[in-house]
This record gives C-alpha cells, structure tokens and sequence, in this order.
C-alpha cells in the first residue's frame, strides 16, 4: 500500500491500516468521482503538514534538494530522516518534522509549502491513497486500486469541487514520480528478497548512496574507476556528469547489477580478462562490483 500522506504511525499501527484498506475501504478506479478542494481559506490550512510520515522515495529527493538548490547530502542531513529498523530490507529516507511542540514539517512556510511545485509524493496524492493486492504472482504488479483517505481534521471533503480519480492525478502531476516510483520498486520489492536475501552492510549503504545521496554517488562514479571496468554509452556519461535524473538512471541499473547480478550493467572485456578462471558470469559481474564497491563507494 502507498505511504500516502497520513499522521505519524508506528509499523503495527501501519500494518493494521493497510489491512483495514484491503478488507474494508471502497475501490477507486481512475474513472470514479470524489468531491474535494483544499485552499488556504479553510480553517484546516496546513494543519496536515505537522506530525505525519511523509516517505520520501529517490525522485522525491532528487526534486527537493533541487528545488531547495543544495546537495543531497546537506538534504538528507537537514531535512530527513533515517530510522534504521531490524526488519528493513532497505533504507528508509523520512522527511523530518520540526522539533517543536506541533512538529510542523521542516518545509512549511508562513504560506504554506515552501516547495509546493515540488512538494513529495505522498504530499500531492491526499486524499487518494494508492493500494496493490499482493495475490499475483508478481506482487505488485497485481491489482492496483485508489482509496479515499479521510482524515477527520480535514475540511477539504467540505468542499463542492468535484474530480475523478484520473483528473486529480493529472492536476497533481503524479506521472512522472509513478514512473520512478514503479523502477524504485524494481529494486526494493526484488525477487532476492522475497527469496529470503538480506544486502550486507556494505550493500546497504550503496544502496542508500545510489538511492538517496545523488551527488555522493556521481563523486562515486567519476571518482573511481568504475566508467574504466564498464561499458557505459559516452553521450550518457556526459549527461549523467550534470543531470539528476540521468544519474538515477544508472543508479538503479548499476543496483540491480550490482545487487542481484543482472546484467543491466556490461564489464568491459579487459576486466572479465583480469578476472578469467571464474567460470560462472554472474561470479565475474559481481566480483568486479564487489571490488568496486571496497575499494571506492564513499
Ligand atoms: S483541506 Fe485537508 S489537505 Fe487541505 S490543508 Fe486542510 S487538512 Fe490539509
Ligand atoms: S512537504 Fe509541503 S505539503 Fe508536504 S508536509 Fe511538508 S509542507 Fe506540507
């Protein structure tokens, strides 16, 4: 289920919701209709920026610490969260809530969302929530359906504006961050996990720094020598020197290589050369992103 803007939950708390959805909560296709506006003249305004777990997935980062022109480093360090929990299979990045008595969102202005244009995921989709049936043999790709989530404090529902489901995700602009999120999912809902995998330390923190710290990981990429052990396209790796979006790009490839051993990144001859007595290809691949990864992830 989506982690679509809603009050600060624990997992269990979580857990219980998502089943709640599941059993109990009307399905939304794209063509059905909701009534509902939020503006700064109702008295709620900005009351649901405070105290919520706002997940932030690797798009949404890469547009705020854009979007706030500093480096995702100084993002993640400023404005997010990292819990660390025994049972993640992946990082988790939060967006931090202010120390204050209201815990007010680190990015709430005087007049509301200070990024508003490149406000997070969860942030643009209230009050639909999104939900997958995991019944299919692929997961996620199974059944996927829109829920309406009401928060009691919220005025919006109030409001004589009607939209369908497509129209409001349009207006919000939710395409391109689906795109992203449907390739992060790729990554973390992989079938090593569900075969009982776990990444190592070592993994894990790639996995964060490719994910989540865009600009830590291009020093990475042309830090190191990584560009000379695999073939990647010249004209991608001038694009990937100063766009975000290219650099994820092979940011996730370089993951599902690197991780999961698939091919989705080709060593060029004289590495596989250097390491010739391996017979199995997959051993090649993941020793060379092995010594890649000791020797230079930061
Ligand atoms: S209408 Fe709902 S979404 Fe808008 S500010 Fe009020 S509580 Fe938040
Ligand atoms: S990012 Fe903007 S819309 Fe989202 S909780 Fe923070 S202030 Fe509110």
């Amino acid at each position: 289920m989506s982690d679509a803007k809603r009050p600060a939950a624990g997992t269990d708390a979580r857990d219980q919701l998502q089943q709640r959805v599941l059993a109990e909560y009307p399905r939304l296709g794209p063509d059905d209709g909701f009534q509902f506006a939020c503006h700064p003249g109702l008295s709620c305004f900005n009351c649901c920026c405070r105290d919520v777990n706002i997940f932030l997935s690797p798009y949404d980062v890469l547009r705020l610490k854009k979007r706030l022109g500093i480096s995702s480093s100084e993002f993640l360090d400023r404005y997010a969260l990292t819990p660390v929990q025994k049972d993640m299979r992946t990082p988790v990045v939060l967006l931090r809530m202010q120390d204050n008595t209201e815990k007010t969102c680190s990015l709430l202005g005087d007049d509301g969302c200070s990024v508003y244009s490149d406000r997070p995921w969860p942030c643009r989709m209230y009050p639909l929530g999104l939900a997958a049936q995991k019944d299919t043999p692929d997961g996620w790709r199974g059944e996927r359906f829109y829920f309406l989530l009401k928060e009691e404090e919220c005025k919006g529902f109030e409001e004589a504006r009607q939209w369908t489901v497509r129209e409001w995700l349009d207006n919000q602009g939710i395409d391109a961050y689906d795109e992203w999120g449907e390739a992060f999912k790729e990554l973390t809902l992989h079938k090593f996990f569900e075969e009982g995998g776990v990444l190592s330390p070592e993994k894990t923190h790639m996995f964060f720094t490719a994910c989540y710290d865009l600009d830590r990981f291009r020093e990475f990429v042309f830090g190191s020598t990584l560009l000379q052990r695999f073939e990647v396209d010249e004209d991608f790796v001038d694009e990937m020197r100063y766009d975000d979006e290219a650099l994820l790009r092979f940011a996730f490839l370089w993951l599902r290589f690197s991780l999961f051993g698939e091919d989705t990144v080709r060593a060029r001859a004289e590495a596989l050369e250097a390491l010739k007595g391996r017979a199995d290809k997959r051993a090649l691949f993941a020793k060379v992103a092995a010594e890649s990864a000791n020797e230079e992830t930061p």
